[in-house]
């Protein structure tokens, strides 16, 4: 028996989503460390105009920086677009709202478009 069995403070010795260990889990992860739950993030996809151009912003997905950055550049090899990580939100140049509607819902998000 550990001293924290059955405690808050217990560590699970493998990921509860992957069931990999710690050291070779990949999931995307929150800003505390928490793995994301993709059906309880608030995701929302919008198209925006920026000087001139249309971009897609993605917020929402509650993910850290560090998994944010493997995100995009999925993103942009998928979509055959630039963009890039803008705080706590995705950019992607040009409007692939609707993808990226049905791509994140794929994944389990409860994505929705936001905006016009
Ligand atoms: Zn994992």
């Amino acid at each position: 028996m550990g001293l924290f069995d059955g405690t808050k403070f217990e560590q699970p010795v493998t990921c509860e989503r992957c069931t990999k260990t710690h050291a070779l889990c990949t999931c995307p992860r929150d800003s505390k460390g928490k793995v994301i739950n993709p059906s309880q993030q608030q995701v929302r996809i919008q198209r925006e105009s920026r000087g001139g151009k249309i971009i897609t912003v993605i917020r929402g997905l509650g993910y850290r920086a560090a998994d944010l950055t493997p995100l995009l550049k999925e993103l942009k090899s998928t979509l055959a677009t630039g963009g890039s990580v803008d705080g706590e939100s995705i950019q992607l140049q040009g409007d692939h709202r609707d993808r990226l509607v049905a791509l994140f819902k794929e994944r389990g998000f409860p994505a929705k478009p936001a905006g016009g």
